[in-house]
């Protein structure tokens, strides 16, 4: 109770009150949601687990964190006034220049009186009779609110392995993804860093460069791209502002909802020569934009070959130990896990203070008091960063006791994976929203403008909703089925579903295996307006009474 008191006290806010909206997390996704139905006159609440906005800029403060877009595109496009004023420093921004670009944010359309920090949300029930979602935070709120939109994070669940004997390690420990605010000093410490995706990729150099010694434990090697990062050229800024409006409208067609210059020449139709030529000048270029070097590399296994050849050859070239150049090299197909964008990675395993410890063939046994172990060698360590990643899509979600159509928890409605109509709702959970949900393109896009485009559709929806009469809106079993089945066959023609990745779920133990994101911006977006112009097909909107509601609702 003596919680409630404070935290009311606080942020300035009561612990009970009746919502139109309430909304669960505060970064990119939820601080847009707010001002949007603020905007269309609702009344809304945000509850938010950190001590500040900014979502995963919140929390990934471990060193080198920053975007893999570039910093002109990882930005919100809904206020012209907005993205001519701010001013990127970099290629690509640093995790506290994104973390300052969102409280900016928060101040300049003065969210921060709507939103409640330090707020797990615990529970959200939806309540037939009265259409309305009851929600219970770690804080001792109990609001009700008509609509629930889930602004929780495809990547914010961090996922640390229940390595053996993990409690007994006597040093500090971190994961990436929930880094101390004050930072962390390695120097002259023994660290070991477990995994080697895109998070362990950024931090891996900059430890090495603190550290006595650094062991990397590696179970699949990962394909980077280098970043080549820099200052942000003014002049090339000023050109894009000068178009903002062209130059996102653009990038909105583009498959990813990013410019990563596609090129539509198959990768098998035209000489080595001239492949290699492709692949160089990307290289050179660096980043992302290797992925759109050929049409097919995500369709042919042979065509991905070439990239993979290409990208193992600049391994060996960067990487003087051949021994450790071949443990290096990633075995899967390129871009089945998300490709990771680099400063110095591969470089890094030439340093004597750095080895990798493979630990594909022989896991890691056991934690101990002051190191690990693995095939029976003890490693000793002054801390470990746990890099291994989320319990992506699905995890933050599932952390939440969401109950709606009689009782049942979306627990047991996803218990053979996720099942959603277009990844923003679920048949069972009336007026409850997920932005970026599983089955959008979310994160196979760049995140911000998928965001942006379920924010709106979500707002104009409720909007819908209310100048309509009605009160409640839920899909219909037969258009999620269908939906389902298409997100499935989209990814099931491609070469996503040929590796162990967080996409479909294969990185934590138990999880249903379902390719989660769906492949395709522009013709999601196109599906979603046709949904909305046509009156919200595939729903069902209920009027009435509490009793025709009651009844409607409980079909
Ligand atoms: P988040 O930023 O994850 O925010 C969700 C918020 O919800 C969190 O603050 C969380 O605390 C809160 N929350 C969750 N559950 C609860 C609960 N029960 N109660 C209260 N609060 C809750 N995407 C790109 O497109 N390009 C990039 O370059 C890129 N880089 C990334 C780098 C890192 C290190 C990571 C982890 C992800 C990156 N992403 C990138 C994906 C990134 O998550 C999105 O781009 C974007 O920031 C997501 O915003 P969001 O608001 O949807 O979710
Ligand atoms: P990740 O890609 O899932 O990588 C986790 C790593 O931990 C993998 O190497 C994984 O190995 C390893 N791991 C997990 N469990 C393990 C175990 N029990 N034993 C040994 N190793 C284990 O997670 P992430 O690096 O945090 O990135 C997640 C996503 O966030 C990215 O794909 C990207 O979308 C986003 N991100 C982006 C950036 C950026 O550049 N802007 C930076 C960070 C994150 P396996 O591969 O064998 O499972």
């Amino acid at each position: 109770m003596a919680k409630v008191k404070l935290n009311a006290m606080e942020t300035n806010q009561e612990p009970g009150g009746d919502f139109d909206v309430v909304i669960v997390g505060a970064g990119f996704a939820g601080l847009y949601m707010l001002h949007r139905m603020r905007g269309l006159g609702f009344s809304a609440r945000v509850f938010e687990a950190g001590s500040g906005v900014g979502g995963t800029w919140f929390w990934n403060r471990y060193p080198g964190a920053r975007c893999d877009v570039e910093s002109m595109e990882y930005s919100y496009q809904f206020s012209d006034e907005l993205q001519q004023e701010w001013v990127w420093t970099e290629r690509y921004a640093s995790q506290p220049e994104i973390l300052r670009y969102l409280n900016h944010v928060a101040d300049r359309f003065s969210l921060r009186r709507d939103i409640q920090l330090n707020t797990h949300v615990l529970a959200a029930t939806f309540n037939e009779t009265a259409g309305r979602w009851t929600i219970e935070t770690s804080a001792g709120n109990r609001v009700s609110a008509q609509f629930c939109v889930m602004a929780t994070g495809c990547l914010s669940s961090t996922n640390t392995p229940n390595f053996k004997g993990r409690s007994h390690f006597a040093g500090p420990s971190y994961h990436t993804g929930n880094w101390p605010q004050e930072g962390v000093d390695f120097i002259g410490k023994r660290v070991g860093v477990i995994g080697t995706g895109s998070s362990a990729v950024q931090c891996i150099p900059l430890i090495a460069q603190q550290a006595s010694h650094l062991n990397v434990f590696q179970r699949t090697p990962t394909y980077t791209i280098p970043a080549h990062n820099g200052p942000l050229d003014p002049e090339v800024q000023r050109e894009v502002k000068a178009n903002y409006a062209n130059f996102r409208a653009y990038n909105k067609l583009l498959p990813s909802g990013l410019n990563i210059r596609h090129n539509e020449a198959s990768a098998l139709a035209i000489p080595k020569e001239e492949r290699q030529h492709e692949y160089e000048e990307r290289w050179a270029h660096g980043g992302l934009p290797f992925l759109g070097a050929f049409a097919d590399l995500l369709f042919s296994k042979e065509a991905n070959d070439t990239a993979a050849e290409f990208i193992h050859e600049k391994i060996r070239s960067a990487v003087h130990d051949p021994v450790i150049a071949e443990k290096l090299l990633p075995r899967i197909v390129f871009g089945c896990k998300r490709p990771c964008v680099d400063t110095g990675y591969y470089q890094t395993f030439n340093r004597s203070n750095v080895t990798l410890v493979n630990v594909s063939s022989s896991p890691i046994e056991e934690i101990t008091e002051n190191g690990l172990t693995v095939k029976g060698k003890k490693y000793e360590l002054d801390a470990i960063v746990f890099a291994t990643g989320y319990d992506a899509m699905t995890g933050s979600l599932l952390k939440i006791d969401i109950r709606g159509h009689c009782g049942r928890s979306l627990k047991e409605a996803w218990a053979e994976g996720p099942r959603t109509y277009l990844g923003v709702a679920t048949v069972g959970f009336p007026n409850l929203f997920t932005i970026t949900g599983p089955g959008s393109p979310s994160v196979l896009t760049n995140m911000i403008p998928s965001i942006e485009q379920h924010v709106e559709w979500i707002a104009d929806c409720v909007l819908y909703v209310r100048d309509h009469g009605f009160v409640c809106i839920k899909p219909t079993l037969a258009a999620q089925d269908a939906w389902v089945h298409h997100v499935n066959s989209v990814a099931g023609a491609t070469l996503f579903p040929t590796c162990n990745s967080w996409y479909l779920g294969a990185n934590i133990p138990g999880k249903s295996r379902v390719f989660m994101p769906y492949l395709g911006f522009p013709p999601y977006v196109q599906k979603c307006n046709d949904v909305a112009a046509k009156g919200y097909e595939g729903f069902v909107l209920i009027r009435g009474n509490d009793g025709e509601r009651h009844a409607a609702l409980s079909r």
